[in-house]
């Protein structure tokens, strides 16, 4: 009997016990998923001290269960069980982005520190010297000065004052780290960037080793658009922009110069045929943002969607409040985990927030399709999936979609195409290495190879190795620009970006060839296309509840990811390219 007794207490649990569990775990997960999202949501959209605190709680409350799940999960991995099951256990032991550790006290101060983070950068404002309250800049002022203004003085004058809402934030990040690599490690992982990147069915040196194929086949593409747009850059600012150096950060008509389509009119094709712009069309006739957004609606429905519930259009945000903060970098949300679906956009009438209400929906559509998922598996096959899905339809806003639309009255002739690859191209293809740099600096960072002291010179070295950019001026370890990004402050995960930037035209490539698109890649759309939205709910239904190869084969028929279907889209421009930067340097 004692002996019996003593077996049955040290000995492993039974496979009854593990789903026991993994029913506690679904059950609490979903409240407390819930709860944290009616927080998160009011604190995102109506920014104050309590708001930021009850959001705080709701969010410790949640990260704890999550945290203890993660951990109890490591109780039943040599139980025999079906592989539904045995996978809902790995993802509970990968499912954090942020590891409490178990000590409530810190765990408290973690949620806080993330909080107010996010909140010093939702408040985040440029005053110049003696000004304050109307007369200092938000973000959204300096994006449009940065994308607008082609003063260089100006230009450097707001893209410092922008940075200088980040060095307060360095000390609570240096803490930040410490707390949530704590965290990792009471869950076994060597610190949070590894943490990260066990999310990817594969070693965490896999997956960065997976990163760097991937930029090795997109790398010459990235170096003949640098090379171009650096000559272009030079002959409007003369040595101010080298002619064989990196690009000076504040030149590229954006905060961060991850996105250059704001230099369009200096860069654009001097021959090429003038684009329709969507933009003017917006503009022109008024759209209004909820309309802006049944456009994006209709998309889907044309692929065999249903319509979103009118709860989105009761609940949703579209519109900059003009008496309260609200954090306007766009969201999108399921607050209850099954049709309570929502967005959270400052809309303006502009092409790119256009594509973005395309891509923010597409999160939308894949929460609800999923929702029939056990709530641990109501999440995408990968994290890049999220990403990617919305993308994909963005890239089926052609010309032509928008005359079948009733926006354009006719699309333009094959004229014009280089100046539209360009266009795109200064989004998409100069967002990669900046997409590679801010999880590259944060897993430097997580795994102490890149300590406080470090933090800005890192950044800097990382954004000139692959982005080919550097700052106009001296950026000492007294500044923390990385800091000055959202998703550094909000502890949202980078890579995903990068990966879905490559997916989305593997996705793209795959659904064009289902619809049976004979023309050159950049001119498929797959709007109203049933066997392409065939394709893609069978994907989004799956939720993360099979590896993500399973899901890229359903919609691709691939198993391996491929960047070379986005070589393939911008293979026009880069022969295009060629001929232009023929006798000048290439890289830097
Ligand atoms: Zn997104």
């Amino acid at each position: 009997m004692a002996a019996s007794s003593c077996r049955g207490a040290g000995g492993a649990p039974s496979p009854e016990e593990a789903r026991a569990f993994l029913r506690e775990a679904n059950g609490t997960i979903l409240r407390l998923s819930n709860e944290a999202n009616q927080a998160g949501w009011v604190q995102n959209t109506y920014i104050t001290v309590d708001t930021e605190a009850i959001a705080a709680r709701a969010n410790a409350a949640f990260m704890t269960a999550v945290t203890r799940f993660a951990k109890d999960a490591t109780r039943f991995d040599h139980v025999e069980l079906p592989e539904p099951e045995r996978r809902q256990l790995t993802l509970l032991k990968n499912a954090l982005t942020m590891a409490a550790p178990a000590d409530p006290k810190e765990a408290e101060e973690l949620a806080q520190l993330v909080a107010s983070m996010e909140g010093m950068y939702g408040r985040g404002k440029y005053c110049q010297d003696g000004e304050s309250g109307e007369a200092c800049l938000d973000i959204e002022e300096i994006t449009e000065i940065l994308a607008k203004d082609r003063d260089p003085a100006r230009l450097l004058d707001v893209w410092e004052g922008w940075h200088t809402i980040a060095p307060p934030m360095k000390q609570s990040y240096a803490r930040f780290v410490e707390l949530s690599n704590k965290g990792a490690r009471e869950l076994g992982f060597a610190d949070t960037g590894a943490m990260w990147r066990s999310k990817y069915d594969m070693p965490p040196e896999a997956f960065s080793a997976e990163l760097d194929r991937l930029w090795g086949q997109l790398r010459p593409l990235y170096l003949s658009l640098h090379a171009y747009v650096r000559a272009k850059l030079h002959e409007r600012y003369g040595d101010q922009v080298p002619a064989d150096g990196p690009i000076p950060a504040h030149l590229l008509g954006n905060i961060w110069a991850q996105d250059w389509s704001n230099l369009y009119d200096i860069v654009g094709p001097a021959s090429g045929a003038r684009t329709t712009s969507l933009t003017d069309v917006l503009q022109a006739r008024n759209v209004s943002p909820t309309d802006m957004t049944r456009f994006g609606e209709r998309f889907f429905t044309s692929l065999g969607f249903e319509p979103l519930p009118a709860t989105f259009w009761e609940r949703s945000l579209f519109v900059k409040p003009r008496d309260r903060e609200v954090v306007c970098h766009a969201s999108a949300w399921d607050v209850n985990n099954v049709d309570d679906l929502r967005f959270k956009m400052c809309i303006d009438q502009t092409a790119e927030d256009f594509t973005t209400i395309h891509h923010e929906l597409g999160h939308n559509f894949y929460q609800r399709a999923y929702a029939g998922q056990p709530p641990i598996f109501r999440d995408s096959a990968n994290e890049a999936f999220h990403e990617a899905i919305g993308d994909t339809i963005a890239l089926s806003v052609t010309p032509e979609y928008l005359v079948k639309v009733g926006l354009f009255d006719r699309a333009p002739d094959a004229s014009g195409d280089i100046a539209l690859l360009l266009r795109t191209a200064l989004e998409r293809l100069a967002f990669l290495p900046f997409g590679l740099v801010v999880d590259a600096w944060r897993w430097r960072v997580f795994s102490g190879q890149v300590m406080p002291d470090g933090y800005n010179r890192a950044w800097w070295d990382l954004r000139e190795r692959y982005q080919g950019v550097r700052p106009a001026s001296a950026r000492g370890d007294e500044f923390f620009d990385p800091g000055a990004k959202y998703h550094i402050p909000a502890n949202t995960p980078y890579a995903r970006y990068f990966l879905s930037s490559v997916l989305q035209f593997q996705f793209h490539r795959a659904l064009s060839q289902a619809t049976g698109c004979a023309t050159p890649l950049h001119r498929c759309s797959i709007y109203g296309s049933a066997e392409a939205g065939k394709r893609l709910r069978a994907t989004l239904e799956m939720g993360a509840s099979r590896p993500w190869p399973d899901a890229l084969d359903a919609l691709t028929g691939q198993r391996q990811l491929d960047a070379s279907a986005m070589a393939d889209y911008y293979a026009p421009l880069k022969t295009w390219l060629d001929e232009q930067n023929k006798g000048a340097k290439v890289g830097w």
